[in-house]
């Protein structure tokens, strides 16, 4: 188990460092805000013991910065003021635990302890995808553009968060069809289009910037840039069998 301590005071910094080492942990020590940072996200770490008052960069920030880059080690704060707001704050930007100064060694490291054996803190995976102002919450499985929400069937959803999954990219028919139907592609089906088509019924058709092209003879792409309106009614794009 590997440590990172960030802690500018010199004292408790060696001796942070020193207790932890007797206890078996593998301990790196920074001395700023911008050393601890750095050494967080450029290496693995299992905890993160974090002084709020830093110099350089503050422990708030680091801790949000962390965060930001989904780095989800448990992170226990070391404050030294007392303030409720302190700790509300500190438990807000993603703090899993924090201990006011001055502290007993043995009670930090039960704090320790007990945040290891929790584990990392739930993270990596985004649950919000998003394109312009195309957003898709894969938690709450709801789509909205421009803050208006779009209803889709979970066929739909499927498309869309593929096609979210991978902008700027030319989706050929094959892949969607067995991305979201499971199904080989067989080109004698229209499934494709039909269902795209519904789809941008929903979400580009009702907005003056459209997000999704049709390459012709190709596929599909997800657009951050404006569109270009360039797909005539192609063969093939009357409604007609879809699942
Ligand atoms: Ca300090």
């Amino acid at each position: 188990m590997r440590i990172l301590i960030v802690e500018d005071e010199t004292k408790t910094g060696n001796y942070l460092r020193q207790g932890l080492q007797e206890a078996g942990f593998n301990v790196d020590l920074a001395r700023s805000g911008p050393d601890g940072l750095h050494l967080a996200l450029t290496e693995d770490h299992d905890l993160l013991i974090l002084d709020v008052m830093l110099p350089g960069i503050d422990g708030w920030q680091v801790l949000k910065t962390l965060r930001d880059a989904r780095r989800g080690m448990p992170v226990l704060f070391l404050t030294a003021r007392d303030q409720v707001e302190d700790r509300v704050r500190g438990l807000e930007a993603g703090a899993d635990d924090y201990l006011i100064k001055p502290f007993a060694f043995a009670e930090l490291l039960a704090r320790v302890r007990t945040l290891l054996r929790r584990g990392r803190t739930p993270e990596t995976a985004p649950t919000l995808l998003k394109v312009a102002d195309l957003e898709l919450d894969l938690l709450s499985r709801r789509a909205s553009r421009a803050g208006r929400r779009i209803d889709l069937t979970a066929r739909e959803f499927a498309l869309l968060e593929l096609f979210l999954r991978r902008p700027g990219e030319v989706l050929p028919r094959s892949l969607i069809a067995s991305q979201v139907w499971d199904m080989n592609f067989d080109s004698d089906t229209n499934v494709i289009e039909v269902a795209v088509r519904r789809l941008r019924a929903k979400m580009d058709d009702p907005f003056t910037r459209r997000l999704i092209r049709t390459v012709r003879g190709m596929g599909y792409v997800l657009e951050e840039a404006e569109a270009k309106e360039e797909e005539a009614a192609g063969p093939g794009d009357a409604p007609s069998c879809i699942s």
